[in-house]
């Protein structure tokens, strides 16, 4: 297997780990982590985030890129070998940090001091211990989830825009069903939808704030649901802009063009009719006597 790859799974080992003791929280309360699930969390989130900076730069440039002092000499072959005999003379992660620094790596300059903060707990819970405070059990919730998504998956998985997607095939189903309803990745997902469209609703999947009205690209960026087969028009009731979902792909095959639609945001149903002569699609009950096009009828008709 290649370096890269080895190193990867590594990473994904722990990052898996990290997440299931994350979501073993119940959220239900909004209370703050445990000073278990805080410790596990985070030890094994650093651990994740170090190895996922190890394969970015062996990525980049090569084995040669994550060792130091005369191993900098040898071959890539010399090194390949003292990698299998675990006596690789390798980088400390303060420097391979500072070299992300320097090379931008982190999506976001502001990153560096929660990478710091990550840095100083994880020492002292290696060679102390860390006294968290009750803030610091309830930040940190939100801490852990912000450094996976927005850290840690960037690095690993080169996928910057939707975290869900890497997050889904490297973990277990149950697991991963867990974490788009651990209110704190919830939020997450919702900050990400909203990156990509104005216009954020509520994923009739997963029900998480999180499915984002972007044309031709709609997705829940939670449970990862593609909904660009879906038609979405404005709301009659609540005004709510694309917020009125219908099958599109279906619409026409239906004998009278018209299908059911739901709104994401007041809930309101109605039927919707595609016209075939002007391309509208409207809201049959909302517009009734309104003059607009129904079945057998354009309103651009003479
Ligand atoms: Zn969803
Ligand atoms: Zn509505
Ligand atoms: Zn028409």
């Amino acid at each position: 297997m290649e370096l890269v790859t080895k190193v990867r799974k590594n990473s994904w080992l722990f990052l898996r780990r990290a997440i299931k003791e994350l979501v073993s929280h119940d959220d239900s309360k909004d209370n703050g982590l445990t000073e278990e699930t805080a410790t596990i969390s985070t030890m094994f989130i650093q651990i994740a985030f170090e190895l996922s900076l190890v394969a970015h730069f062996i990525k980049k440039d090569g084995i040669h890129g994550i060792v130091k002092g005369s191993d900098s000499s040898l071959t890539e072959e010399e090194l390949l070998a003292k990698f299998e005999d675990n006596d690789l003379n390798t980088k400390s992660f303060n420097s391979l940090k500072k070299q992300a620094i320097d090379n931008h790596v982190f999506l976001y300059d502001d990153d560096k001091c929660l990478i710091d903060e990550f840095q100083k707990v994880r020492n002292k819970l290696v060679h102390l211990n860390y006294k968290f405070d009750t803030n610091d059990l309830y930040d940190l919730k939100y801490d852990l989830t912000y450094f996976i998504v927005k850290v840690i998956i960037p690095i690993l998985s080169e996928e910057y825009d939707r975290p869900s997607e890497a997050i889904s095939i490297n973990l277990d189903s149950k697991d991963f069903v867990k974490l788009i309803n651990f209110p704190p990745y919830a939020y997450e997902m919702y900050k990400v939808a909203k990156k990509q469209s104005d216009f954020v609703y509520k994923c009739v999947h997963c029900e998480n704030e999180s499915l984002a009205v972007d044309y031709g690209n709609e997705h829940c960026y939670s449970c990862c649901f593609d909904y660009t087969g879906a038609g979405f028009i404005d709301c009659p009731y609540c005004k709510s802009r694309v917020a009125m979902i219908y099958d599109a792909l279906n619409i026409d095959a239906q004998g009278d063009l018209t299908i059911r639609a739901l709104c994401l945001k007041c809930k309101k149903d109605d039927m919707v009719y595609h016209c075939q002569k002007c391309d509208a699609e409207v809201a049959l009950k909302a517009s009734a006597g309104g003059g607009k096009c129904h079945f057998g009828y354009c309103e651009w008709d003479e």
